[in-house]
């Protein structure tokens, strides 16, 4: 079977289901235990801490701010120390600030922790990963030359620099897959024996933690030929990990946008953007993805997306309602509705009733239609609210077009 054949050309489409995002440190741990070569290094939470490290260790180390985004090299997040004295001092300066790198947005995320590891001597930096594959239903391994740099860029400058293999759900990855992939990573010939164990390894590691993502920017190749995972990153597939009660505790909350962490509470499915200013209440995935084409073309971009999802009563509407106007960079409100399980007028109960609580006065445009949206339609025109109601999505993007000039004028 001619697995590789199947392989589309551009980058997976990530799935929809949400996962469980854990720290490089944790990372580096089950790698260790599947027996994929990473840098000697061991985590602290104190500055004193990374001292004692940084002597075990000895010589030169590496200081690594642990938050749950890549890109931390750039923004001083990642640096290379010569004595523990010094580890010590950049440990201190990095602890409790919020680092801001081009994947965590512009509020940051906060150090907690850093990693104190054992620095390598770096011939070359090569890129390796493991994603499913949506479309052919599988995990494709990818492999590329250019580590170091994010894999987004690869594919957008130099596609042809990424090799592509998927792995055959029931066989697994073969030798041979896992060799052609050392051999496009053109390793030198001393290193092609544990490069290839290392990615039938990492294989291991992305199927029996159930992982979404793994991936290893960069894998390095020493000046003596070792080859070592320099950077890990781990996704775990949230519908699975009652398989592995081990990985459960490896939540790290505090790295989550505080309104994401209420709306996973709330069993709500909240979406941050940035730079919009239209905070969007919706039902369903796909009306989601409308939504947000139809406020774009409209000339808003969308802040937030709220998934109120089918079966949502009137409590989860109005704490749903609260995340969106938490949401500072929220000016104005689109409520699309096509409500089907979903009932309008309790939908329409939960909103009055949430922004009556938080005195909410921003201009809300509704658009409802299914099941007792005339209902639903009545107690908003009813309340004293801000609202202006849509008879659809189109005639939702005109009014929001009028409110955000009116806004304009007044500023
Ligand atoms: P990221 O920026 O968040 O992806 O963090 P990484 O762990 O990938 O580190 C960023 C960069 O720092 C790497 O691409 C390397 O160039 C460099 N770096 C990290 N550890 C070492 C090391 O032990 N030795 C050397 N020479 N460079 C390192
Ligand atoms: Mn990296």
């Amino acid at each position: 079977m001619h697995v590789r054949q199947q392989v589309p050309d551009q980058l997976p489409v990530k799935s929809e289901s949400s996962f469980v995002n854990i720290h490089e440190y944790q990372a580096k741990e089950i790698l260790d235990r599947f027996g994929v070569p990473t840098p000697r290094a061991e985590v602290a939470s104190t500055a004193s801490e990374a001292k004692e490290i940084a002597s075990r260790i000895g010589g030169r180390v590496v200081v690594k701010a642990q938050v749950h985004a890549g890109g931390r090299g750039k923004v001083g997040g990642v640096k290379l120390v010569e004595t523990p004295e010094e580890a010590k001092q950049v440990t201190a300066s990095l602890l409790g600030t919020r680092l801001v790198t081009n994947q965590t947005g512009p509020s940051g995320l906060p150090v907690e922790k850093v990693m104190i590891a054992e620095t390598l001597d770096i011939k070359d930096e090569l890129y390796l990963s493991i994603v499913i594959d949506g479309d052919i239903g599988a995990p494709v391994v990818m492999a590329s030359t250019e580590g170091g740099m994010e894999i987004e860029q690869v594919a957008e400058a130099t596609p042809e620099k990424i090799f592509r293999v998927a792995g055959d759900p029931l066989i697994g990855l073969t030798t041979y897959h896992a060799r052609d992939i050392a051999l496009a990573l053109g390793v030198p010939a001393k290193a092609l024996r544990t490069t290839t164990k290392l990615v039938t390894d990492l294989y291991r590691v992305f199927i029996e933690n159930d992982c979404s993502l793994v991936e290893i920017n960069p894998l390095v190749i020493t000046k003596d030929d070792q080859v070592a995972a320099l950077d890990a990153k781990i996704n775990l597939e949230d519908d699975a990990l009652f398989r592995h009660p081990e990985l459960g505790g490896l939540r790290d909350s505090n790295q989550q946008d505080p309104l994401e962490q209420r709306a996973e509470q709330a069993d709500l499915a909240y979406v941050k953007l940035d730079g919009g200013r239209v905070g969007c209440m919706v039902n369903g995935a796909g009306l989601a993805m409308a939504t947000m084409d139809i406020t774009k073309a409209a000339g808003a971009d969308p802040a937030n997306f709220l998934d109120i999802g089918g079966s949502a009563d009137q409590a989860r509407i109005e704490e749903a309602f609260k995340i969106i106007m938490d949401d500072d960079d929220v000016e104005m409100i689109l409520v699309n509705l096509f409500a089907g399980i979903a009932r309008s007028d309790i939908v329409a109960q939960g909103i009055v009733a949430a922004a009556k609580e938080t005195d909410a006065q921003l201009p809300m445009v509704v658009a409802m239609r299914g099941t007792n949206a005339e209902e639903g339609i009545k107690i908003l025109a009813d309340s004293d609210l801000n609202i202006t109601g849509a008879p659809d999505l189109a005639g939702a993007a005109v009014v929001i077009k009028q409110k955000l000039q009116e806004l304009e004028g007044s500023n």
